[in-house]
């Protein structure tokens, strides 16, 4: 035990039987749930990190029809990667999926780690995700700490401080290190997360239906709203982009975003910072719209530009009908709308 850490302990035996027994019985189905291979809970794992689980399920199963396997994926271009990914958001994580398959068939053989240290050492496979595949795939008994698990760790054992410091999380991570159940260890990182979807959710959780209520010192203490502490809020960022929709009746002309950005990687229309829009398109605006990544709120000021003339070494003529098989981002689609006439919908 950290002699500096100052959260409650627990009943290790009893929360691990509780918790494994309440998932046992009411784990949601889906459709990775149960996966032995590694690849597919890689991809599952990825797919989740900030994205909601029914919004996966689609995405999940369509990737696994394209690209069964590691190998294949590896041989994709990044454009199939990216047309698969298009709605999913926060594009950096199919890239970076993408470029770790191909590490692992150049450099490993194909063969997907089977250890967290080995996994570790994919590029963008961070603590949380090489800990779940480590535990659901090789019974490694090692933690996998996602923001639901914080949220149950911390109302479970008063776990306090700023939750933006390592501190913080590496304090978390002990806790959930002591704790995972030796025996079924992926089962056991996935019904601390489970239960923190379902029963022990940010508001209002379900304290009655938890089958840890009894151990847990935040509902003891009825401090449940002071957990998991919060960080100081920073206020999204406000910005402003213009947006061109250059193209005839036909077809428009498109970009491929350049660097690990908001879009990078993506199907996009050339945009510029506010007020940058370039003189040599006589382009008219058509409307605008407001779109929010994590950090931003972004104005995309849109302007149609009737024009058939446009060239560059990353971009590409398509025709009009053929963009919702592009990939592009929400963002780019209600600029499209937009530019249609129609109004941007979510
Ligand atoms: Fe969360 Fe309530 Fe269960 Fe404590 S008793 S772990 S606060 S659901």
């Amino acid at each position: 035990m950290n002699h500096t850490s100052s959260h409650t302990t627990l009943d290790t035996n009893s929360a691990r039987q509780r918790l494994l027994r309440w998932y046992d019985g009411n784990a949601r189905e889906l459709p990775w749930r149960g996966a032995t291979d590694p690849y597919a809970v890689w991809v599952s794992e990825i797919m989740c990190q900030q994205t909601r689980v029914d919004t996966v399920r689609a995405y999940y199963t369509r990737w696994l029809q394209r690209f069964p396997t590691v190998a294949a994926l590896a041989a994709a271009s990044e454009d199939d990667v990216m047309a698969l990914w298009a709605g999913l958001g926060y594009y950096r994580r199919a890239r970076s999926l993408h470029r770790a398959a191909a590490f692992v068939v150049a450099e490993l053989e194909g063969r997907i780690p089977t250890t967290y240290a080995g996994l570790r050492e994919l590029p963008g496979v961070g603590d949380y995700t090489a800990g779940a595949i480590a535990s659901i795939t090789c019974s490694e008994v090692v933690p996998a700490v996602d923001g639901n698990a914080v949220r149950v760790l911390s109302r479970l054992c008063l776990i306090d401080g700023d939750p933006t410091r390592a501190a913080f999380r590496n304090e978390v991570r002990a806790v959930a290190a002591a704790l995972v159940d030796p025996g079924r260890p992926g089962d056991f990182n996935q019904a601390l997360m489970e239960l923190g979807a379902l029963v022990c959710t940010p508001r209002s959780p379900s304290c009655d239906a938890c089958p840890l209520q009894d151990l847990c010192a935040a509902h003891r203490a009825d401090t449940i709203a002071s957990y998991p502490p919060r960080a100081a809020r920073s206020e999204p960022r406000v910005q402003t982009t213009e947006a061109l929709v250059i193209g005839d009746g036909e077809r428009v002309w498109v970009e491929k975003a350049e660097g690990d950005g908001l879009l990078g990687g993506t199907w996009v229309f050339p945009t510029f910072p506010e007020g940058a829009l370039p003189e040599d398109f006589p382009a008219q605006y058509v409307g605008a719209f407001e779109h929010v990544f994590s950090h931003i709120r972004m104005t995309y000021r849109v302007h149609a530009c009737d024009s058939a003339e446009r060239a560059g070494e990353r971009g590409q003529w398509v025709e009009r009908r053929a963009l919702p098989e592009l990939g592009m981002s929400t963002a780019m689609r209600r600029v499209a709308e937009t530019a249609a006439g129609g109004s941007p919908g979510e």
